[in-house]
């Protein structure tokens, strides 16, 4: 355990960011005190029954008096209405971020609302699962796991260095971008395999001809792999659809352009022009295992003899 990056961290919202970054913090010393907010009584008190934090408010702006960080992980389009809530009860010097999926909306909502003083540095954890709230998170989600920081201009150096050492001490490497950027690299790696997932395992629930339980039975073949991503939470999916939608249309347009070309090819029997896509597209998973990002055990690393066990 390290010597405490910050006195006073105040957590809103403790759904599985929330909470993972509470189990961190308390796992690795990294506050003198936590403070924890949500919004509703139920989540709050399951906060309290698992012990993430040393306070439990249901108002914010009580939570972040006195805070020296304040993490907003709420939806993204909550982001705006808790930036208003938070900002009177700010105190000089703070340091506040969120871990928003988006990040052009979220600045565009609480940035009109941070007092003079308070460092606001808006942030993104690439890490997260299909679970959500307080239970769903764990201490080791950001560890080996990028977080995308987008500090607008003249962002106090030493503001940003303490934020940058709490992320590392998470376990998290940290990486700058300016907000615009980040909405489209993330519309690419993450929005829009999560809106195809929705897209395919809606399709096969509307089948007719071919039965839910036959989607079931055979679906090890590749359908299972989409229905994880599909299984995310819809209101935090929900909110990156509407918060960046400018990405997502110009990704989907250039995925549906492609998408186009491989269904020429399979109706023109190009077996040479199908070969190659499907050769270029094997490079970037072995690039992604290269890079540490996932296992190379085949299977994503399932346990095959556990998983025939009913274990
Ligand atoms: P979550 O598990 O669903 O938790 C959401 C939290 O926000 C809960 O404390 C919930 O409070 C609160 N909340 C929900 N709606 C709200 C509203 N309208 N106003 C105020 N508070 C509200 O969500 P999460 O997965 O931790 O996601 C939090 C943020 O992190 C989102 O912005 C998301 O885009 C981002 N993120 C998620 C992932 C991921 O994989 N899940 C990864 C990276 C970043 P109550 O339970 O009390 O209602």
């Amino acid at each position: 355990m390290s010597a405490p990056i910050v006195r006073r961290l105040a957590l809103i919202g403790i759904g599985l960011i929330g909470s993972s970054l509470a189990r961190a913090a308390r796992k690795g010393g990294l506050a003198e005190k936590i403070v924890i907010s949500t919004r509703s009584e139920e989540t709050l008190r399951r906060a309290e029954e698992l012990g993430l934090g040393d306070r439990y408010c249901l108002d914010a702006g009580e939570a972040v008096e006195d805070a020296d960080l304040v993490i907003v992980s709420v939806p993204v389009g909550a982001s705006g209405a808790v930036a208003k809530w938070i900002a009177p009860s700010l105190k000089p010097g703070a340091i506040l971020t969120d871990a928003g999926s988006t990040k052009r909306s979220v600045i565009e909502q609480m940035a009109p609302h941070i007092p003079e003083g308070v460092h606001f540095i808006p942030g993104h954890p690439i890490a997260g699962t299909e679970q959500s709230g307080p239970d769903a998170g764990f201490a080791e989600l950001f560890r080996n796991r990028w977080c995308i920081l987008t500090p607008p201009e003249g962002t106090d150096p030493a503001a940003m260095a303490k934020l940058t050492a709490f992320w590392e001490a998470c376990g998290s490497t940290v990486d700058t971008m300016d907000a615009e950027h980040h909405d489209l690299v993330l519309a690419i790696v993450s929005h829009l395999p999560h809106i195809i997932a929705y897209n395919i395992v809606g399709t096969a629930d509307d089948l007719e001809a071919v039965t839910k339980s036959e989607v079931i039975k055979y679906s090890a073949s590749g359908f299972r792999d989409f229905t994880r991503l599909a299984a995310s939470d819809p209101t935090m999916w929900r909110d990156v659809c509407l918060y960046n939608k400018d990405a997502i249309l110009e990704m989907l347009a250039r995925f549906s352009e492609d998408l186009a070309a491989l269904q020429r090819a399979i109706r023109w029997s190009d077996g040479e022009k199908l070969f190659d896509i499907f050769t270029r597209t094997r490079e970037i998973r072995r690039s992604i295992v290269e890079a540490g990002q996932d296992t190379a055990v085949p299977n994503f690393g399932r346990d095959m003899a556990k998983a025939d066990a009913g274990e």
